[in-house]
């Protein structure tokens, strides 16, 4: 059953001719992404008045193993490669969150994105803990069956801590549908039988979900909306920013668009593009197809990455990589509101300059958790054999993003804080009390 209805984004293979440009790849310099989840956790302890103990708890993954994964490259030479699967927390749940395919990836950057997931899955009240895997791997530079072994590899070394009732895997930076199937098909022919729920983002053929490779970007935009509101405004009356066109933020520019926005820059890690008064989105889709990059749009001009963020747009969102909105250029943003479609995207000290100078951060935790939450569908009609529409879906999606985002808001206007001050404030007190209500076991 082809989910003919979502829009194609970016190729699912690499074309030949990248452009030109040498992509980044190195995260920036300043405090990695694990301090910012921790100084947010602090916040959020202090806060709410819990503990050390309970701090330390919180602040610790629960589970983590590192693995050495030899590849055997079709030249007939070896590759050896670091993988990561950290799982942050599982007292309200299996552990939930994606593997990323990245140069960058180390053990410290997978468990902030594990702790991350824990809150996530917490402020939309699913069932679960938060993990996440990584392999320190630029998947540009490797073939498809390289990429297969790379996968099988890793899954088959990670096997004994995943599991439907144990911890989910799903797409991130440089995986995707494929990846999942591959390490649904590992894990299951050592088991001995199809688990379609060990991951979740798998291809429709073998027990995805329709809806789920946009859901990540219509929850962006279900939460803007919501933003929006709270100022009168709506879709139509914005012009929006956005860093990074792969999954997460091709997609999102579709819908912006499609909902009357004007999506007027939206760049890559080649570089960007940008046209006052908006792109044709369908045009750009057309040419990142056809290029793998934005870059050499014709429909607009260049514009660099750090450019972009500084630009009078109305909506900012960054759904590339974390740490890109520090304290050195968040006093350039212009933007009135930052909707973060990547995780991690603003480090502390850039929140703090946000926040004084007005603009409000709808945060990661809230604004990208459309697609853990299809991803919760996706698992739950796995674990069911049955298949629900996609209209079902998008209808429960969106239930889902309103019902979340007024829960933080309401904390953010009863406390008196920033929107990611309260999603956490929410997030971290629903762990505590799972933690509190199950006891110590011995
Ligand atoms: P992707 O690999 O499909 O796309 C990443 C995009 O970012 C690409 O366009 C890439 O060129 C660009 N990019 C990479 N490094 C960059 C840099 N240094 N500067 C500018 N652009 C850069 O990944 P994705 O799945 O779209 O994920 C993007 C972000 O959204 C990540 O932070 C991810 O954790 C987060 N996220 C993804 C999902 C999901 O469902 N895919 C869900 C929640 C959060």
């Amino acid at each position: 059953m082809p989910d003919t209805t979502a829009p194609d984004a970016v190729p699912d293979h690499v074309p030949d001719h990248l452009p030109d440009v040498a992509p980044v790849t190195a995260r920036p310099t300043h405090a990695g992404p694990l301090a910012t989840a921790q100084e947010q956790l602090a916040g959020a302890i202090g806060r709410l008045g819990y503990d050390a103990g309970m701090h330390a708890m919180l602040a610790t993954p629960r589970r983590e193993i590192n693995v050495a994964i030899p590849l055997r490259r079709d030249d007939g030479s070896t590759e050896l490669f670091h993988g990561f699967r950290v799982q942050h927390n599982v007292s309200r749940g299996p552990g939930k969150g994606g593997l990323r395919y990245h140069p960058a990836v180390d053990v410290d950057e997978v468990r902030a994105l594990a702790m991350w997931m824990t809150w996530k899955c917490a402020v939309v009240e699913l069932p679960y803990g938060g993990a996440k895997g990584g392999v320190a791997i630029d998947p540009r530079n490797y073939s498809q069956p390289e990429l297969e072994r790379v996968t099988r590899r890793y899954t088959s070394e990670i096997m004994p801590m995943i599991g439907p009732e144990r911890d989910i895997m799903a797409p991130d930076i440089g995986t995707d549908a494929q990846t999942m199937a591959w390490v649904m098909d590992t894990y299951s022919v050592n088991k001995g039988y199809t688990i379609p729920g060990v991951v979740t983002g798998k291809p429709l053929e073998v027990g995805g979900s329709l809806g789920r490779a946009t859901a990540t970007s219509r929850g962006v935009v279900h939460s803007t909306r919501a933003a929006l509101r709270e100022a009168g405004l709506d879709l139509p009356d914005v012009s929006v920013a956005i860093q990074g066109f792969g999954k997460v933020g091709s997609h999102a520019a579709d819908f912006y668009s499609d909902a009357g926005s004007r999506v007027e820059a939206v760049s890559d890690q080649y570089g960007g593009v940008y046209r006052s008064g908006g792109l044709d989105v369908p045009r750009l889709l057309t040419h990142v197809r056809t290029t793998g990059s934005v870059v050499g749009f014709e429909g607009g001009d260049p514009i660099g990455n750090e450019e972009l963020l500084g630009l009078d747009v109305d909506v900012l969102v960054p759904a590339a990589v974390e740490g890109v909105l520090t304290h050195d250029n968040a006093g350039d943003v212009k933007a009135r509101w930052v909707v973060e479609g990547a995780n991690g995207p603003t480090t502390a000290r850039a929140d703090a300059i946000l926040a004084d100078r007005g603009v409000v951060v709808v945060p990661d935790i809230l604004a990208n958790a459309g697609g853990v939450v299809v991803s919760y569908f996706e698992w739950v009609q796995a674990q069911q054999a049955y298949w629900w529409t996609e209209a079902e879906i998008e209808l429960r999606l969106e239930e889902r993003m309103l019902h979340a985002y007024a829960g933080v808001a309401e904390v953010a206007r009863r406390e008196s804080l920033p929107m990611r001050d309260a999603a956490l404030m929410l997030s971290v007190q629903r762990v505590a009390v799972a933690h509190r209500t199950r006891g110590l076991y011995p």
